[in-house]
């Protein structure tokens, strides 16, 4: 459910016509919902009525924006980041630092200084080495880090490959079958409180059976764990949950998810962390475009928009589906592929799709955008960087702004020796 419809017969999101943002700020332009996140937060957090003891965090790298982690912030989420920036972001956004967990396969020792200096919540551990690392760190500080090992249960996701984790020939995690033997030598280290096991399998997971899997192995790890007489507290279940992005997507819903955890983990008595990103944040949004032409092609015409893979990179990394819509459709349809301006051919977001009539100057956009995509933006062709707006009920505001070319190019110096 998202707040993206028709009103009288022209695209709004929640009360505000999407060409009224289109001319106050321009486009391309992301758009995004603050209804729609609350929605989609509440509805993750009612799914897990049953599970006592709980911390959600939602995966900043979905949708680092500072007003999406404010919103977040005030539906009572922590953040789950993976790099300074984005501990730096929670905490700009309101977050308090215990509420924030710090997961990534290369955090820096910088990053893990400046997250003991911050007092984090959780870290959750790759590497033995990291740990061993960690707890010197800590040791300096005169603190302990609450930490976790993460491991890598050896599970296929049955998602995109490039969104796949938790394979064992996948970078992430430790391998479960050597976690006892890990977890046993981090436990003593002065600077640790090793409380408990993070896993992360993956994203965009469309059927629940490969995470209901990898949490068995996680359980019998923990039972594990506690015979060899280590206290386990915590452990962290990852994020990865699916949406639809086209018509046929069949993703479970957070209530069926809720479901399975309270199953799996009835026994485990420990708090369950989450770090759930797209499930959230990907319909809350969309990338609105203008159509620049309509340009005749040997099969099907070429719809060029002014919104390209550097503005929604999502297509041309993982093949991704992204729904077009006119935001003015007459109701008639044509089949077309649409582009953007960049020059790569992977620069496309359809491909013989059918979609609504448009012509140069029309309104369109592409849907479920608000996850993996204004983040992952670039410049790349010197474009400038996309700029993000957040509605709520008939208002909206701009809360990351266009940066121009020239702003980018002013960061650049030619060398006195080459004038
Ligand atoms: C990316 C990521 C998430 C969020 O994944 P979604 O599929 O967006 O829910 C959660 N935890 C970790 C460690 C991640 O890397």
């Amino acid at each position: 459910m998202d707040h993206y419809n028709l009103i009288d017969g022209e695209l709004h999101v929640e009360d505000v016509p999407l060409a009224r943002i289109a001319e106050a700020v321009g486009t391309p332009v992301y758009v995004y919902s603050a209804a729609t996140f609350q929605r989609h937060a509440r509805a993750f957090r009612d799914g897990l009525a049953a599970i006592p003891r709980k911390h959600l965090a939602f995966a900043v790298k979905a949708n680092p924006n500072l007003a999406v982690l404010r919103l977040l912030a005030n539906e009572g989420f922590g953040a789950d980041v993976v790099s300074g920036g984005e501990l730096a972001r929670a905490l700009a956004a309101g977050m308090a630092a215990k509420d924030v967990v710090f997961s990534g396969v290369g955090k820096t020792r910088a990053e893990l200084d400046q997250a003991l200096q911050v007092g984090i919540g959780q870290f959750n551990l790759e590497l033995e080495e990291e740990g061993v690392v960690l707890s010197q760190l800590a040791v300096a500080r005169g603190v302990r880090a609450p930490a976790t090992i993460r491991v890598n249960p050896d599970v296929d996701a049955g998602t995109h490959e490039k969104i796949s984790t938790g394979r064992a020939e996948n970078k992430f995690g430790l391998p479960i079958d050597e976690a006892l033997a890990i977890f046993g030598r981090l436990a003593p280290l002065p600077g640790l409180e090793l409380r408990g096991v993070a896993l992360h399998i993956g994203s965009q997971l469309q059927s629940l059976a490969p995470l209901e899997r990898a949490f068995e192995r996680v359980g019998r790890l923990v039972a594990d764990l506690r015979a060899a007489g280590h206290t386990i507290t915590h452990v962290d279940l990852g994020g990865g949950l699916g949406v639809r992005y086209r018509a046929g997507d069949t993703p479970p819903s957070p209530a069926e998810f809720g479901d399975m955890v309270a199953r799996v983990t009835r026994d485990w008595d420990v708090e369950l962390m989450f770090e759930p990103g797209r499930v959230i944040s990907a319909n809350a949004g969309v990338l609105l475009t203008e159509v620049l032409w309509v340009k005749p092609g040997p099969v099907n015409p070429w719809v060029i928009v002014d919104s390209a893979m550097n503005d929604l990179a999502r297509v041309a990394l993982y093949d991704a589906w992204h729904d077009f819509e006119a935001v003015r459709p007459s109701g008639e349809k044509m089949t077309a592929n649409v582009a953007g301006p960049v020059c790569e051919s992977s620069d496309v977001f359809a491909k013989g799709r059918e979609i609504d009539v448009v012509k140069s100057g029309d309104l369109a956009i592409l849907r479920s955008a608000g996850a993996y995509g204004a983040t992952m933006a670039s410049t790349y062709n010197s474009r400038p960087l996309v700029p993000e707006v957040l509605a709520s009920g008939d208002r909206f505001e701009i809360v990351a702004g266009r940066i121009s070319a020239e702003a980018i190019m002013a960061e650049e110096h030619v060398p006195d020796w080459l004038k």
